[in-house]
């Protein structure tokens, strides 16, 4: 079969490769000029700078983990954050070392009765937004200096208008445990992220095209190929004939400084409202302070509206959009039978890496879907 993938993230690469090791003769188009799709790092001063903000893998997926692995070292990078709320730092994600910085609480049972005291302006009802659900599970000092601005800055809008299930994941642990992430496995591949898709594209069946748009030439691509794994924005696909879908967008701006360390630590979140950004990574912490002797890159990360023209970075998954991919969903059911759409824009989903790549596997097992 002659199969086109359109973009050339994770989950391009993922099928596209397992495509080609089932014979099948695959080209990739990229309208970037870089593979890699938003995990791309690239190396600045022997440090691996993530141009699309910082990317930390984790799963609890052992078969996914196992499959990563093929194609990378990982190191035992252990996702520690700190918030900076107008120069007073708290550990993320929220457990006793934030209870005793924010309260002076020394144990489970006296951060739980605080949290409950705090609670109680809640009036004992199920919390409706995010707000309400933030203050259900930490209290109100917690859910002012470190959730409110933050979320705000992130979402542009206020946390009483977002949905409760945005933070209902929210990692709060009662022991004294500053991993951001509960997956029994996590890192960072040594060497960045981008060797990984180069490894995944480095088929003789599998052609790459940078700088190339599907859109420029959507009716002869259509017409040419048996299948095609479309991995950009659904709506867009179709024109926006039912209207547009919303996306977050994000603004980083990365400066190299010549100095050894400037925070300390890969990310720290600036969790105040007069603070434009929302964190700053220092790229050289992922991989404990490797690269040249001397210089460091940091990047802050100021999110924006999504607009045509700017990368749509995170779905806005709700109930009305939701609405409106379901039926962009439906149709394509209906009247695009050869077009297979995947990954975070194609299903409008907020995925992690490692569920791009289970989705990837899972669709190139299909039976049936790609074959005569
Ligand atoms: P993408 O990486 O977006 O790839 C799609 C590709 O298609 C892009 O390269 C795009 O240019 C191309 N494309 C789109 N339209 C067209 C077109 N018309 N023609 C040609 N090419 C096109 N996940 C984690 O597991 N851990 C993290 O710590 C983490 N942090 C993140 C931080 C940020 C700021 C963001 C935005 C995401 C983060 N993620 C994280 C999620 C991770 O980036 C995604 O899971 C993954 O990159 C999605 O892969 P994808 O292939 O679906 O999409």
């Amino acid at each position: 079969m002659k199969i086109l993938v359109v973009g050339a993230g994770l989950f391009g690469a993922v099928s596209a490769r397992e495509l080609a090791l089932k014979g099948h003769q695959v080209d990739v188009i990229e309208r970037r000029d870089h593979i890699a799709g938003n995990i791309y790092t690239e190396n600045v001063h022997g440090i691996q700078v993530h141009r699309y903000g910082a990317h930390i893998f984790h799963t609890s997926n052992k078969a996914v983990w196992d499959y990563v692995n093929q194609f990378a070292t990982f190191n035992r990078y252990t996702n520690e954050v700190v918030a900076n709320y107008k120069g007073e730092l708290y550990s993320l994600p929220f457990n006793m070392n934030t209870f005793y910085q924010m309260w002076g609480v020394t144990t489970p049972d006296e951060a739980q009765a605080k949290i409950a005291e705090q609670r109680a302006v809640l009036g004992g009802k199920q919390p409706a937004n995010l707000e309400e659900q933030a203050i259900s599970l930490v209290g109100t000092d917690i859910y002012e200096k470190l959730v409110k601005h933050y979320t705000a800055k992130q979402w542009g809008r206020d946390p009483k208008d977002l949905p409760a299930f945005i933070i209902r994941r929210l990692p709060v642990r009662f022991t004294f445990d500053n991993n951001y992430f509960n997956d029994p496995y996590q890192g960072i591949p040594i060497g960045g992220y981008t060797q990984i898709v180069e490894k995944m594209l480095d088929q003789p069946n599998i052609h790459v095209k940078l700088h190339t748009d599907f859109f420029a030439k959507r009716d002869q691509y259509l017409a040419d190929y048996d299948k095609v794994i479309f991995t950009g924005m659904i709506d867009q696909f179709f024109d926006y004939r039912f209207g547009e879908l919303e996306y977050r967008s994000l603004r980083f701006e990365t400066e190299t400084l010549a100095k050894d360390n400037y925070q300390g630590n890969a990310v720290i979140n600036y969790t105040d409202a007069a603070t434009p950004y929302t964190r700053i990574i220092e790229h050289k912490f992922f991989e404990f302070g490797s690269g040249e002797k001397g210089q460091t890159v940091i990047t802050r990360e100021y999110p924006q509206p999504w607009h045509k023209g700017v990368e749509p970075y995170y779905p806005v998954n709700n109930q009305e959009n939701n609405h409106l991919f379901t039926k962009y969903r439906d149709y394509a059911r209906a009247n695009a039978q050869n077009v297979v759409f995947g990954g975070r824009l194609g299903l409008y989903r907020y995925y992690n890496m490692d569920q791009v790549i289970g989705a990837a596997l899972e669709l190139v097992q299909k039976p049936n879907l790609f074959e005569k």
